[in-house]
């Protein structure tokens, strides 16, 4: 038996989305560049129809007959689309140097900011949390200065599942005459996400958060804004990212899209219900026990918890021979043994942000697996407390 509780890191590859790849690992495998055979229009007409089937789960327009791309670019993954929204920065904010962020954003923000620090003389200005992991708004107005050429602020994050007021920032970042990015990998396909109502210039996602394969990603760019390439090479995305087209990743990309779109009306209610059961039950069983992230203001599938007197790691280690599959926190900081920039962001102690563990749950979690997790991890924290010489009870 395995139950896999780590969607938030990744997500296998539905049925629907396979198939719908196929074709295009086998007969169809045109480049969609190749204009002057069907063999690539074919390929070229599958690679736009995905562009639109991820457009709609963004809530952004593109007309039906738009040869020419505009507003979705395909990238590689989410890591990209970040960059290329950071690094070009000073292209389109031009002699603007500053940015403003938030301190939970993942490394693909962060990391890319401290790089526009280092190479480019950018300051960037990090607006803390408060302890349910939310950025105030009034927080971002003060950081802001004629200078600030960029604000980006997650939609939800990646560790403790907090939705930020992208809305709300990101109508602060234009009357300071900034441009507004957020970084929406987990929470695209698991909530409505509507750039027109979030206001936001640029939006990136991964399609492997939600079903489709790894190495597809997407950038919104609002109409109006030409953001030069990252990626220089051959035109393909109206000369905005070269590089051949990953056609099967990119239509996998767009069912996944679709299909998330479809059920999200169902699956979404259920996931937030049973985060709350596996919440409910957990706390039950066990003193000491603590919730990360907001309770309410949250994507509907992420609980992260700690335990005093249980390191996060040690129980992963242990659920794993139950064939339980979760994380301590980001799948990028597992195997780091910092502890968790994002936990000690909420103002939790060093000493208890290693004490961490996310569940993830994907679109096909069931109630039985959630019952069995409530079964098997008191009672593993139970083994580790007992081991433990500074628990006390
Ligand atoms: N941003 C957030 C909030 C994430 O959770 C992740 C992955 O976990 C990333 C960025 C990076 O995504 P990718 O590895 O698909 O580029």
């Amino acid at each position: 038996m395995s139950i896999y509780l780590d969607n938030a890191a990744t997500t296998g590859v539905i049925p629907e989305v396979r198939d719908a790849m196929l074709p295009f690992l086998n007969d169809d495998f045109g480049n969609p560049s190749s204009k002057h055979y069907d063999l690539g229009r074919r390929a070229r007409r599958a690679v736009m129809e995905a562009r639109q089937q991820v457009a709609k789960l963004l809530g952004a327009e593109i007309p039906a007959d738009e040869d020419r791309v505009r507003n979705v670019y395909f990238t590689a993954c989410d890591t990209e689309s970040n960059n290329w929204v950071i690094q070009n920065a000073p292209l389109v904010a031009k002699g603007k140097k500053h940015i403003v962020t938030s301190a939970i954003e993942h490394p693909a923000v962060l990391t890319t900011c401290a790089f526009m620090e280092k190479h480019y003389g950018f300051k960037v200005t990090v607006v803390p949390v408060d302890s349910t992991g939310l950025v105030d708004p009034a927080a971002v107005e003060k950081a802001l200065t004629p200078e600030t050429a960029r604000v980006s602020v997650m939609v939800a994050n990646n560790e403790v599942g907090t939705l930020q007021p992208v809305a709300e920032i990101a109508a602060i970042a234009h009357r300071g005459g900034a441009l507004m990015h957020t970084d929406a990998v987990q929470a695209a396909g698991k909530i409505p996400l509507d750039v027109k109502a979030l206001g936001v210039d640029f939006l990136s996602i991964s399609g492997h958060k939600f079903h489709a394969p790894k190495g597809v990603g997407a950038l919104y760019v609002a109409p109006g804004i030409d953001l030069p390439p990252l990626i220089h090479g051959g035109g393909q995305e109206n000369n905005h990212r070269a590089g051949t087209y990953n056609v099967a990743g990119i239509v996998g990309m767009g069912k996944a899209a679709e299909v998330a779109m479809a059920e999200m009306a169902t699956v979404a209610p259920r996931q937030f219900a049973l985060v709350e059961r596996l919440w409910q039950g957990l706390s039950a069983a066990s003193p000491k026990i603590h919730r990360n992230g907001h309770p309410e203001k949250r994507i509907p599938n992420i609980l992260n918890v700690r335990y005093d007197g249980a390191e996060g790691e040690a129980v992963l280690l242990r659920l794993d021979m139950f064939g339980i599959q979760v994380s301590s926190g980001s799948a990028c900081a597992t195997g780091d043994i910092k502890a968790s920039h994002v936990l000690l962001a909420l103002g939790i102690p060093q000493e208890d942000a290693h004490g961490s563990i996310r569940f993830s749950l994907g679109r096909d979690t069931t109630a039985v697996d959630i019952e069995k997790v409530i079964e098997v991890v008191p009672q593993q924290v139970r083994v580790i407390r007992d081991m433990s010489v500074t628990w006390k009870g």
